[in-house]
């Protein structure tokens, strides 16, 4: 990066700076997703990721390994390319994916017949992708049909369409791919945030510092890959690059939970402005989703707000009203790294991704991902890779494809795993969904530890053996952390029945004060409360604040 800007910040260990191939800056899917594939090329690789792995879009996004039905007119590729890897995805982690159909309803009304026909047409295009991602078909339905198959739906409708996505945990899918690039040599430092990138005679040193302890790293790498999404250009900038060769358009979109699944299809519906949005089973929970505008604001603190929850709530309810009876329990929101177009609407910008290769900028091998999508991230950090083993390993061939992810060589049969370890059958099936099969490494500990055996989130459930797993395994540093990987606190009591409890958890297997662990609780009880906020009303919120301070007061 261009020489003259780029001094270590004083008190780095830059003299002893281990030695890499590669520095890969952001723990999102692309940042992982390429440092795995540069570990099975036998690269040596450093990670470093400012908050925790997925903090950012990729654990905020709609979780859908989709194959983006909606580009097929505008971007075919980003289609193509979504669905065949899409199908790559559900080879190298079976466990992790699950079906999730959909239902188009059309309206009746002038057009409403002629429109049925079009989108039919439509859907017989996309199925043409549908073998590469094991999806089925599309269905197309008069409307008595339809209501047969989602009894919730209101409206004179012409009929509608069916059709096949997968549903994915995204954020698993990024600790995963961090955890086979740790297995395959690669020096994680998540909490650790990059502060400068400078040159010497033959590498770069990438300088960073631990946000929890306060402890500087250092790492001289040949080549560097910027892979922070929508913090992109701000990282560019930090090595003294010009901010303007990385154009991201960041696109904010949130996502309103309800506590349980609310119906047995995903169901698509319009916002006000026309803009198609979603109400969906995922996992245990009912999502809706997503906005998509401009976001000008903090990302390291990406929240919803009540119109942008009204919004999407309006627009369900216009084709599926129980949403509005419906129990919400929180909201998440992230920020699209899109790629940077003036004057188009957020929903219409080109999904595509891009690699800027900065040797025009005067710094060789250092290069910045930027878009794409979480259903094409390893075709993605394929290229990525493909470029930089051009002069690191020629001979080497990406694997990433044909590689199992950790736990994705066989998916155990939960009920088995049930009974053999007196769980519920709830239980191991979620257990086996979040770690294929490594759910038997996860419940090693049960015979060895009576702690193993406690149910410390009931929601979810989640165990006392998971939540040893992530933090011994998966480095999970804080309470926040184990939610994002187990879910934890995320279900209908907001955390309430467990945050305090993990805390203690998290203290005692990392060695710290136990106030420590009960600070980090409250600290995620406060921000999940600030996250559920938007989505009550008035009075609930009045009520939520009243529980929350009352149990700063008390304590556990
Ligand atoms: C609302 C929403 C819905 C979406 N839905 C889907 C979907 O259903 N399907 C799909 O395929 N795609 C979807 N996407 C798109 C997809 O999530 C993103 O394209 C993808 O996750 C981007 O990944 P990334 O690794 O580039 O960025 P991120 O996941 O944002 O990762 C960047 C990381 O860099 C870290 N970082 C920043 N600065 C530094 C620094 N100085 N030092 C170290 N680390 C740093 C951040 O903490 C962050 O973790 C959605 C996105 C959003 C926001």
């Amino acid at each position: 990066m261009g020489d003259e800007h780029l001094r270590a910040p004083s008190g780095s260990r830059v003299a002893s700076a281990a030695q890499f191939d590669v520095a890969v800056i952001g723990g999102g899917v692309n940042g992982t997703g390429v440092a795995r594939d540069l570990a099975l090329r036998n690269l040596r690789v450093v990670l470093f990721e400012r908050n925790d792995l997925a903090f950012g879009a990729s654990g905020n996004s709609s979780g859908m390994i989709h194959g983006g039905v909606r580009y097929l007119e505008t971007n075919p590729s980003v289609t193509k390319t979504s669905c065949r890897d899409s199908g790559y995805i559900q080879q190298i982690a079976p466990f992790l994916l699950f079906r999730i159909p959909f239902l188009m309803p059309i309206a009746e009304g002038k057009k409403g017949r002629v429109l049925l026909e079009l989108i039919d047409a439509y859907f017989r295009a996309y199925d043409d992708y549908q073998p590469l991602k094991h999806s089925e078909l599309h269905t197309r339905l008069d409307s008595s049909e339809l209501l047969q198959l989602e009894p919730g739906l209101v409206g004179r409708n012409a009929g509608g369409v069916t059709f096949d996505e997968w549903g994915v945990d995204g954020v698993r899918l990024c600790v995963l791919n961090a955890i086979d690039a740790e297995e395959h040599g690669t020096k994680l430092y998540t909490h650790t945030t990059v502060e400068s990138v400078s040159k010497d005679e033959d590498a770069y040193v990438v300088s960073g510092r631990d946000l929890i302890d306060g402890r500087r790293v250092s790492a001289r790498a040949r080549v560097v890959v910027n892979a922070t999404g929508a913090w992109s250009p701000i990282t560019a900038s930090l090595g003294g690059l010009p901010a303007s060769r990385v154009r991201v358009r960041p696109g904010k979109g949130i996502h309103v939970v309800y506590d349980r699944r609310l119906s047995n299809y995903g169901v698509l519906a319009e916002a006000i402005d026309g803009r198609q949005i979603f109400a969906m089973p995922w996992q245990n929970v009912t999502v809706v989703g997503t906005t998509d505008d401009d976001y000008f604001g903090d990302l390291d603190d990406v929240v919803s707000t009540s119109e942008e929850v009204r919004y999407l709530v309006q627009g369900v309810a216009r084709v599926f009203p129980a949403i509005r009876s419906a129990r919400a329990i929180g909201t998440y929101a992230g920020v699209r790294p899109t790629l940077y177009e003036y004057g188009k609407l957020e929903d219409s910008l080109s999904r595509e991704h891009a690699i800027v290769d900065h040797e025009a900028d005067g710094s060789p091998n250092v290069f910045s991902m930027i878009g794409g999508k979480l259903a094409s991230f390893r075709l993605f950090a394929q290229e990525m890779a493909d470029r930089i083993a051009r002069d690191l390993a020629p001979s080497s061939v990406c694997s990433t494809h044909t590689t199992p992810l950790p736990g994705g060589d066989s998916v155990p049969d939960a009920i088995a795993l049930a009974e053999r370890h007196e769980l519920t059958p709830v239980m191991a099936k979620r257990i086996v969904f979040r770690h294929g099969s490594r759910a038997a490494a996860v419940l090693a500990n049960l015979g060895r530890d009576p702690k193993a055996r406690e149910v410390v989130c009931p929601c979810e459930p989640v165990l006392g053996a998971e939540v040893q797993h992530v933090i011994r395994k998966e480095h999970a540093r804080t309470v926040d952390d184990v939610a994002r990987r187990t879910r934890l606190g995320l279900g209908a009591c907001g955390g309430m029945l467990c945050a305090e409890r993990c805390g203690q958890i998290v203290a005692r297997e990392l060695g710290l004060a136990p106030s420590v662990g009960r600070e980090q609780a409250h600290r995620f009880l406060a921000r999940q409360a600030k996250m559920r906020a938007p989505a009550l009303g008035p009075e609930q919120a009045v009520q939520e604040a009243l529980a929350l301070a009352q149990r700063r007061a008390v304590g556990p």
